[in-house]
């Protein structure tokens, strides 16, 4: 197959619908970490063609989502100080801090940019040379590469008024610490695909064989994700705890090798705070202390910055496949995507967002809490 279409084709999606069928003789958790298949399973209604015996649930897959509280204060605080252009994709400027957000900060006159690329950050401070200049680096291994190499550009023009606020996250110890919880259901995963186009999967190979868990390395269209469930679910039911790789026209076993040897050159291993889940001990990416002119945590000296998520807010829970959205007492009431609560209502990789936008209010009144 060559063309997006092919990959939503309907005939296709009811073959595999009914391999999947074939192929399923008892009841599986599996769950995807990756908002854009996340949205995919929701906006084509994937779940409702799945045998009952498959539950699917939603891991830590979006960047916002996880994104903690205390660096979205962080980016305020810094977005606040005069003299500071703060840039960052859009879809961190509406999530809510303890009490604010990045547009908000824009609203009232502060310097908050919305930008494509980190490039783009290092170009803004190339020609304000009397700002500084800070980017938002935030989401997992994906976007990793491209904020390195904004990192040596600016380290190339001697830039001194440009810097990257990290707030970056590793899937392989997410999975770890699914899976590690006594409260985890989860029986295989689909991996990411443009997580595994950079890093590979070899390091999925230790916490398949660990856990006793399938892993199927999936890509993000229809077809695409309900091949991977099927070799999963073909997996489990032969009692057999692999790495697959779904995704292969694009991803090698290897990743990108490039891409990881310019990672590994600017960013070490760090423990991460995750939003709703806690620190994960090694599942951050920092700048080498070789590079820490660049960063911003350090120039504008926020590390002290402290706080505490809503009581309300259930989306920690829902990161870790424990319950779905619409078990949040504040799903589509008061948490809607026109006023958020929690990140994974803001994003558009966000598991409430898609609820809200996708799901059937039938399905919501009917379906009973995955953790029962
Ligand atoms: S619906 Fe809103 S408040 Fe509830 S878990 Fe999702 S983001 Fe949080």
């Amino acid at each position: 197959m060559k063309y997006l279409d092919e990959y939503r084709n309907a005939e296709l999606v009811k073959a595999y619908a009914k391999k999947i069928e074939q192929v399923t003789h008892n009841a599986w958790t599996l769950m995807e970490i990756c908002g854009g298949q996340t949205h995919s399973i929701l906006k084509y209604g994937l779940e409702e063609i799945l045998p009952k015996e498959l539950t699917i649930v939603h891991g830590p897959g979006c960047p916002v989502c996880v994104t903690p509280l205390e660096m979205i204060d962080k980016a305020i605080s810094i977005a606040l100080t005069p003299g500071v252009i703060f840039s960052s994709f859009g879809d961190m400027l509406r999530v809510p801090g303890s009490s604010d957000d990045l547009l908000s900060v824009k609203a009232r006159g502060g310097d908050v940019r919305m930008v494509y690329s980190p490039l783009d950050a290092v170009a803004l401070a190339e020609s304000n040379p009397d700002k500084k200049v800070v980017f938002f680096a935030i989401g997992f291994e994906t976007p990793a590469p491209a904020n390195a190499m904004a990192v040596l550009d600016a380290e190339r023009k001697e830039l001194k008024n440009f810097s990257l606020l990290c707030s970056q996250v590793l899937v392989p110890p997410a999975i770890k610490a699914i899976l590690s919880s006594p409260h985890s259901r989860v029986q295989g995963f689909l991996a990411a695909g443009h997580v595994c186009t950079v890093m590979g999967f070899e390091e999925y190979i230790p916490l398949a064989d660990g856990f006793r868990v399938p892993i199927v390395v999936t890509g993000f269209e229809p077809v695409d994700i309900l091949e991977g469930i099927y070799l999963v679910v073909k997996q489990l039911e032969e009692k057999r705890y692999d790495v697959e790789n779904q995704y292969r026209r694009v991803v090698k076993k290897e990743g990108n090798l490039a891409a990881r040897k310019v990672m590994s050159k600017v960013f070490r291993t760090v423990d991460r705070n995750w939003r709703g889940i806690g620190t994960i001990p090694q599942s951050g990416l920092a700048l080498q202390s070789k590079y820490s002119i660049f960063d911003a945590e350090l120039i504008f000296d926020v590390q002290k910055i402290a706080t505490e998520e809503s009581e309300e807010c259930i989306a920690g829970e829902v990161l870790q496949g424990l319950k779905k959205p619409f078990h949040c007492s504040l799903f589509g009431n008061k948490c809607t995507p026109e006023h958020p609560v929690g990140a994974p209502m803001v994003s558009s990789e966000g598991a409430c967002a898609a609820y809200f936008r996708y799901h059937k209010q039938s399905d919501i009144t009917l379906t009973s809490s995955v953790s029962d």
